[in-house]
Order: structure tokens, then C-alpha cells, then sequence
């Protein structure tokens, strides 16, 4: 006689992932339904999020008149990341996407008619949820609660139980459940620097490095993955942001369209206002150093110029406030500079030699801008010519940035199409499936731009929990 399981399906993790995991699951027939999670709160990093979900195909783009298809968005995918991802689960991330999106407005959330540019494609694929991450995260939940999918907060799974090399269940401490299937969707590991130093090392400078997401990203799937010999795929993946080494740690994705960017030689080497997914793959590029050199106008800005120095971004997301600096302010520059953490200096010569920047290339690069911003058009760099204020008003400032902001890992479980969870040996582990930023190889090198991680999240989530209630359904 078989066993009777205690469930059909177990969710680890309430984030985009796992929530989408159970809804699907239900609605493939699973009855009994566990999510575990380790917080107080139900929703992890995607809880914490913009809300944009990148996406090809959906009916949202379709009313917006726009041309696109998961192929062209599987195309650019292979091609931004130089075909190094998992073309299995990426072929399903992709194809997917659309459908997924129209699947969460059935499921009530609300997403903005306007689309926005997610990174470099041609047509626009940032899907924008109305409130957030929260306003993805609330209709799942909501869901869970009226269908009976149980979810159990504070509960950290410490290991997942196998028997003869099949999951069968997992458990918290002395407690155990069992069911047919196990979805891991446990988010990242920025919270544990730790594991980021010995994984991500692009990202990580002693004392720079912080991760913007939740507390409960903490790498448990790679415990899990080794307990249960999964293959682990993705090592140095990751979405960085740039930082000032300043205090507080601040946390804004965007350089202020109007710095001019120097590398470790003194030289310009890139449009300032580029999407920061871009921006994140020059500093590979660069060996990871620059500096951020601006004058008192962009502090402390004539009357007639105030707009353009005040929302210098290419991007803003519908039904939400323009982005402004954070770290650009001059109560907190002028603090920094008093700390040491950035410099300041009547000539740009005086601010190279503070940096420790050779002199007379400094020179000659602000020289060099200003020129290109006076005529109006940077044939250098090709920045838009809105973002091109001169470098002229002392003081001058200057302060030393790092790609040191984690905002997502990428490094975890190799999972197949359906993202079931393959073994060293290269065979399927049965009864464990994984989705989300847990997983490995989906995210690849480069992040391809905003709303990439919970289309991971949401596409795949969604595909697990329909395979696992299917496995539970065989039975
Ligand atoms: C400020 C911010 C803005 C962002 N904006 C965007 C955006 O607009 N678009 C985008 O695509 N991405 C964005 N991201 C990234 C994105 O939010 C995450 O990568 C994505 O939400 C990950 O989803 P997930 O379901 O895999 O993990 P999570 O949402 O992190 O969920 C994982 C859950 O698992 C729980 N957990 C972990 N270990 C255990 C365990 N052992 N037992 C039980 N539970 C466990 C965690 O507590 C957590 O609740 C943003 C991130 C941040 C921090």
C-alpha cells in the first residue's frame, strides 16, 4: 500500500517564487499544500521590490500596439548573456513570460497599462505592478488564504528529507512533513557576505559591499543542494550595482545622468545615464574602479537649470515618483567630504591629485566634456544630449565608486525545462523541483534588465508549481 504523505506539495519560500508555485500547484489539482517559510513576513525580496516583471508576449503589450515575441526575447536573452545561461529553463523563462504576466493579472494583480524600457531591447518589456512588490506578493497571498494553501511563518527548513535518492519531504528541527513533491524557492544569498565573498568575488570589498534585499536570503539552497548532490551551476553571477563608499549605505541603482565617470586612468569611458544593467558590465571591463567627478552646479544648481540636475535618469516607472539622487546631495557630500570618504577641491587638478588620478589626463578628460557638452552632442560616448551639463562651477568633487551594491544572486541548483532539479550524476532528483533566485544559470552574466529576477521568479515559480502538482497527481 502507498504512503500516505502529508501533503501533495511543500513550498519552501514565500517570495514571488514560491507563492506563484503554490497558486499554480492548486490550480493543477494539488489539494494539500504546505509553504514554509522562515520569516515573520510572508513576501522575501520580492516583497521589498520595484514590481517590474520583464516579459514578452503579454496582453498588456499587445494592447500598447507593441511588436514583440518570446523569440526575439529568448534571442536578445542568448545573445546580452552570450549564450552562457541554461538554455532549457531559459527556453521556458522566455516563452513563458507572456502568458505568466496575463496569469498574474487574472490572479488580480494589477499591472500599468504604460510599459517601460527594461534594459536594451527594442520594444519595451518592463511590466510595471501597481504598488510594487507588494502589489505582486498581496493577490498570491490572498489566494493561498482562500484556497486552503497553508503557510507557515518563522519555520526555517533546516534539510529536506530523501530516501533511495527520491525527496520525500522536509524538516524544521525535529519536526517533519512529507509530501510527493518539494519546490525550493528560498531567494538568494546576498544576506550571508560570507557565501557572496566565496561566490561572487566581483562583488565583494571588505567594508563596501552590502545587499539592498531581505533578511531571509541567506543561501539555504546551497545546504540543501549539497545534502541531496544537486548540481550547482551559475558561480559569479550576479546583478551589482554602483556605490560611493559613504555612510549610510544608500541604496539608488542609478549614477545621476549628469556625472562624467573616470576609470583607474583618469578616463571617460562610458554614457553616464546607460541603464545600470550596462553599467554593471563596463566596470567588468574596467577592473571594478571608478570615480564620480561633478561640480557645486550640480549641488547646488542655478534657478533655470534646477530640472535638468534634479531627475537625471533615462528610466521612471509609471504611477510612481521621478528617481532623484540619494547619495548626491550636498548636506551628505559635503558631510562625506568632512569624513574623508570622497574629496573636494578648487581645481580638477587638486581633485586628481587627492584621488590619486594622473593629473594632466583628468584635466585634459573634464576639458575634453566640456567641450562635447558645449557643442551640444557627445560623439565620444554617445550620452544623451539632456544629460550633458558641464563640468565647470567650483568646487569640484570627486568620490571613488565600486560595482558593490548586491542586488541579486545568480549562483544556485541546476534545474532542467521543467525545473526539476538535476543530480551530479546528471539524472532528474525525483521529488525535488526548484524556481527563483535559488537557481542557477536562468539569471545569467548579465542581468538583461529591470524585471529579469521576478520574471525568473514569477515564470518559473509558476512552471514548478505545475510540474510538482503534477508529479503529486501521479501518485
Ligand atoms: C529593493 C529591491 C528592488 C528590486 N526590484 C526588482 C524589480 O523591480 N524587478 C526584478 O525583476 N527584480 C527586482 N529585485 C530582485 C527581486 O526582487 C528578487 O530577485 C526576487 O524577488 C527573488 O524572488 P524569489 O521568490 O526567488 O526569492 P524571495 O522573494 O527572496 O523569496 C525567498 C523566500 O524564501 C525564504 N527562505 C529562505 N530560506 C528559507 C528556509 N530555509 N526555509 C524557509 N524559508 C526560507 C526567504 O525568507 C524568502 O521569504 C529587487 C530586489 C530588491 C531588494
Amino acid at each position: 500500500m502507498a504512503e500516505v504523505l502529508d501533503f501533495d506539495v511543500l513550498v519552501i519560500g514565500s517570495g514571488a517564487a514560491g507563492l506563484c508555485a503554490a497558486v499554480a500547484a492548486h490550480e493543477r489539482g494539488a489539494q494539500r499544500i504546505l509553504v514554509a517559510e522562515s520569516e515573520a513576513a510572508v513576501g522575501g525580496s520580492s516583497r521589498l521590490s520595484d514590481g517590474i516583471v520583464m516579459g514578452a508576449g503579454s496582453r498588456i503589450q499587445n494592447e500598447a500596439g507593441l511588436e514583440d515575441s518570446v523569440e526575439d526575447l529568448l534571442h536578445d536573452y542568448l545573445t546580452y548573456n552570450q549564450y552562457d545561461v541554461e538554455i532549457g529553463p531559459v527556453t521556458t523563462l522566455t516563452h513563458q513570460s507572456g502568458q505568466t504576466l496575463d496569469w498574474l493579472q487574472k490572479h488580480g494583480v494589477g499591472i500599468a497599462p504604460q510599459l517601460i524600457q527594461s534594459g536594451i531591447e527594442e520594444g519595451k518589456r518592463g511590466h510595471a505592478v501597481q504598488g510594487g512588490g507588494q502589489g505582486l506578493i498581496d493577490p498570491l497571498h490572498r489566494y493561498c488564504r482562500e484556497n486552503g494553501i497553508e503557510i507557515a511563518l518563522g519555520r526555517r527548513v533546516d534539510r529536506l528529507l530523501v530516501r533511495d535518492g527520491v525527496v520525500y519531504g522536509l524538516a524544521v528541527g525535529d519536526d517533519q512533513v512529507t509530501a510527493r513533491s518539494v519546490v525550493v524557492a528560498t531567494g538568494g544569498f546576498g544576506a550571508d557576505l560570507e557565501k557572496v565573498a566565496e561566490y561572487l568575488p566581483s562583488v565583494y570589498w571588505e567594508g563596501w559591499t552590502w545587499y539592498i534585499g531581505a533578511d531571509g536570503a541567506r543561501g539555504d539552497a546551497l545546504g540543501m543542494a549539497a545534502e541531496v548532490g544537486a548540481q550547482l551551476t551559475g558561480r559569479g553571477n550576479v546583478l551589482r550595482t554602483l556605490a560611493p563608499n559613504f555612510s549610510p549605505k544608500l541604496t539608488e541603482a542609478r549614477p545621476p545622468g549628469w556625472m562624467v565617470m573616470i576609470d583607474s586612468h583618469g578616463r571617460r569611458f562610458m554614457d553616464e545615464s546607460a541603464f545600470y544593467t550596462l553599467v554593471d558590465q563596463r566596470y567588468h571591463h574596467i577592473g571594478d574602479r571608478g570615480f564620480m567627478v561633478f561640480d557645486d552646479a550640480a549641488m547646488r544648481p542655478p534657478a533655470e537649470l534646477a530640472d535638468r540636475y534634479r531627475s537625471p535618469f533615462t528610466q521612471s516607472y509609471p504611477g510612481r515618483e521621478p528617481f532623484r539622487s540619494k547619495n548626491y546631495q550636498p548636506d551628505l557630500v559635503d558631510e562625506m567630504v568632512a569624513e574623508g570618504r570622497m574629496f573636494k577641491a578648487d581645481t580638477i587638478a587638486g581633485l586628481a591629485a587627492a584621488a590619486s588620478l594622473p593629473e594632466d589626463v583628468l584635466v585634459a578628460e573634464v576639458e575634453r566634456y566640456n567641450r562635447l557638452c558645449a557643442a551640444g552632442e557627445d560623439t565620444d560616448q554617445r550620452k544623451p544630449a539632456e544629460f550633458l551639463l558641464p563640468v565647470s562651477t567650483a568646487p569640484y568633487y570627486i568620490a571613488e565608486v565600486r560595482p558593490c551594491m548586491v542586488n541579486v544572486t545568480a549562483y544556485g541548483m541546476r534545474i532542467d525545462a521543467d525545473c526539476r532539479v538535476l543530480h551530479e550524476n546528471g539524472t532528474e532528483i525525483e521529488g525535488l523541483f526548484a524556481a527563483g533566485e535559488c537557481t542557477g544559470g536562468v539569471l545569467g552574466r548579465a542581468y538583461v534588465g529591470s524585471g529579469n529576477s521576478l520574471m525568473n521568479a514569477c515564470v518559473m515559480g509558476r512552471a514548478a508549481g505545475r510540474v510538482a502538482a503534477g508529479r503529486a497527481a501521479s501518485a
